[in-house]
């Protein structure tokens, strides 16, 4: 059959898309990326805000809107948090949980009535491996960068978060698995990798073994061609001295580094249960900039969480501003289901004024990252070029996370040039 796959969300659900395209292909169907032409399609979902729980349910009206004999496959984390309801109240005809999601190929063959198969996460939860390469690079052909699933799960169980009750247990594929599938993809010319995964810094829990061990494991892969390596975020907590020590004298691992702060007020940081105190996050940062002076930290802030008072919000503005860091990925909060955040007993943050906050981080974000591009003029940085051309020029991302533009040369596709920025 022709199959449409549809992914929302993290670059986890990218490569866990990617993965379940490979299955059916194995299977013998085709994918298509005209929905018209296609009889099933397949919705990787997200649940992470409101917001995305109402993106999934648009795309799939819309999907049946454009092509109303089409059969749809709803997974992801929506479709586990939400199974019966989805089931009976949206145009599908079958639910898939995290774990059956490696059962697609198989329950495809039955679409006569809808169904569910969705299994309670839990103890038992399975890793299932999966890489992707991002779209642009599928749509050029090449394969410069893949996003690889080195972990799954999450035991932290923030306050506010829903993703341990979609996801399961942390739990992760073994370092001998991740090293052999990343000299599969050297081999196919890829030049950089980036791990990714829910809480990649908790890696090893199912396995007894521990990422700094993964980290070195990589470090030692033998290649013909120069790589790159990226860890797509890291908690503070779980981000070591010994690991900015290792990406600091590595010659594979980029000097990049995401880390979730979530809020830079100590009083929100225990409601939402973090696990670090905001003294210890500066800490990190400061030790990183004083390791690795260019080195691009992107940071996780959320706003208006419940209880979030003016001045607690005036005193996480005023931390922020203090801290050299290189960008803020702003979040507003979203209230989520069967969370902890919900039973609490204080006020809500009207989305409004979520929204006006944001905007405030989102102005200091910008002001952070021109600092940052200032203070690394004249530094020595490697660009690896991307496939992709527009209006004459082409794109690709320093190891500290700049992106540069040159005019197109198609000779310097998937290739490293050392530059001056
Ligand atoms: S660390 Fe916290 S915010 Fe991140 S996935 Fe786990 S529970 Fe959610």
């Amino acid at each position: 059959m022709e199959i449409y796959i549809k992914t929302l969300g993290c670059k986890l659900n990218f490569a866990e898309s990617s993965a379940i395209g490979k299955d059916l292909i194995d299977h013998g169907h085709t994918l298509t990326d005209d929905i018209q032409l296609a009889k099933v399609c397949v919705v990787n979902t997200c649940s992470v805000t409101d917001t995305a729980d109402s993106k999934d349910r648009q795309f799939i009206h819309h999907a049946k809107k454009l092509n109303p004999d089409i059969k749809i496959i709803v997974t992801g984390c929506y479709a586990q948090l939400n199974a019966e309801k989805i089931l009976a109240t949206l145009p599908i005809d079958m639910v898939v949980g995290m774990n059956e999601k490696k059962d697609i190929p198989a329950l495809i063959a039955d679409l006569t009535k809808p169904s569910l198969h969705v299994s309670p996460i839990g103890k038992g939860d399975v890793f299932q491996p999966a890489v992707s390469f991002s779209d642009s690079e599928i749509a050029n052909g090449s394969r410069t960068r893949v996003f690889l699933k080195i972990q799954d799960g999450c035991d932290y169980f923030c306050s506010y978060c829903t993703i341990p009750l979609a996801r399961g247990r942390s739990r992760n594929a073994s370092i001998e698995t991740i090293v052999a599938e990343i000299r599969n993809v050297l081999a196919n010319d890829t030049k950089e990798i980036i791990l990714t995964g829910v809480n990649i810094g908790d890696f090893g829990k199912s396995t007894h073994e521990r990422f700094i061990d993964l980290l070195q494991a990589i470090e030692q892969i033998e290649c013909e061609h120069h790589f790159r390596v990226r860890v797509s975020s890291c908690e503070p907590d779980l981000l070591t001295e010994e690991i900015i020590d290792f990406v600091a004298t590595s010659k594979h691992f980029a000097p990049h580094f995401h880390i979730p702060l979530q809020s830079g007020n100590n009083e929100i940081l225990k409601l939402m249960r973090r696990h670090y105190s905001r003294e210890l996050f500066a800490q990190r940062v400061m030790y990183i900039r004083q390791k690795l002076p260019y080195a691009f930290i992107g940071v996780d802030c959320m706003v208006g969480v419940r209880g979030e008072t003016e001045e607690h919000f005036a005193d996480y503005v005023q931390f922020m501003e203090t801290l050299p860091v290189s960008r803020l990925h702003v979040f507003p909060y979203s209230e989520r289901a069967n969370t902890k955040m919900v039973g609490m007993p204080l006020h809500v943050v009207p989305k409004k004024e979520r929204l006006s906050r944001s905007k405030i981080l989102q102005t200091l974000s910008a002001q952070k990252y021109d600092e940052f591009v200032q203070n690394c003029k004249g530094h020595q940085a490697t660009v690896l070029w991307e496939a992709k051309k527009k209006n004459g020029k082409m794109y690709g991302f320093t190891d500290n996370y700049i992106q540069i533009e040159s005019d197109f040369d198609a000779t310097k596709i998937n290739r490293f040039e050392n530059i001056t920025l």
